[in-house]
């Protein structure tokens, strides 16, 4: 028996509500899109959610004690707490440069966390 599962199309801001209907834990439908990425984003929320992630790492000799990071791609959903916790171990020296690699290939997914911003060091 088919399931239906009711989702916000997060890939523009129109927001679209979607269903995408489950049978034997396949996506057989995704329902309700206003355009071919609304397909996509259902399968993928069903399948392979991801999310970008966005935080702080502390900062030595820093203009401001943190600096802001975030990953360069979304990360999948379930390695959030994981992905957090690893950043949280981090500690930069100033300057940095924004869009610097602050962590590489965080926690094996492929994906590297990225500055937000240029760090200057304190004058
Ligand atoms: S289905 Fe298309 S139009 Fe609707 S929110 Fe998703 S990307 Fe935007």
């Amino acid at each position: 028996m088919a399931e239906e599962v009711n989702l916000i199309c997060t890939a523009c801001p129109q927001g679209c509500t979607l269903t995408a209907v489950i049978e034997n834990g396949e996506v057989i439908e995704v329902r309700g899109y206003n355009c071919k990425k609304g397909i996509d984003y259902g399968v993928a929320e069903m399948t392979n959610p991801r999310r970008m992630v966005a935080t702080t790492v502390k900062v030595k000799n820093g203009f401001h004690p943190l600096l802001p990071v975030y990953t360069e791609r979304p990360v999948p959903k379930p390695l959030i707490t994981q992905i957090l916790d690893e950043i949280r171990k981090v500690e930069v020296t100033a300057p940095v440069k924004m869009k610097s690699v602050i962590v590489e290939n965080v926690l094996g997914t492929g994906v590297n966390v990225l500055a937000s911003r240029d760090m200057p060091a304190k004058q």
